[in-house]
């Protein structure tokens, strides 16, 4: 996870990590299980800490999910 983030990171990208949700209509077809609280607040963590690495700043952005917030933890707004 930590490389993806940081690849993402090193080209000027930051990265929203989400959690899985299988749609219900698709159950059967897929298989995953969602991560804990505590990863998910672990990977925040971690992905704020390469967004400092790379200067990336969220307080900054305008749009989408990084202003919403409404569906991941988001580094610098939430944690
Ligand atoms: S509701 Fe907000 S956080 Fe969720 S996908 Fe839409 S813009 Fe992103």
């Amino acid at each position: 996870m930590r490389e993806g983030v940081e690849y993402l990171a090193a080209m000027g990208v930051i990265p929203v990590l989400r959690p899985i949700t299988i749609q219900p209509l698709r159950k059967d077809e897929l298989e995953a299980t969602r991560p804990d609280a505590e990863r998910l607040l672990k990977l925040a963590l971690m992905t704020r800490e390469i967004l400092d690495k790379y200067g990336l700043r969220v307080e900054v952005s305008q749009t989408m999910c990084l202003t919403c917030t409404g569906c991941d933890i988001t580094p610098y707004r939430d944690i």
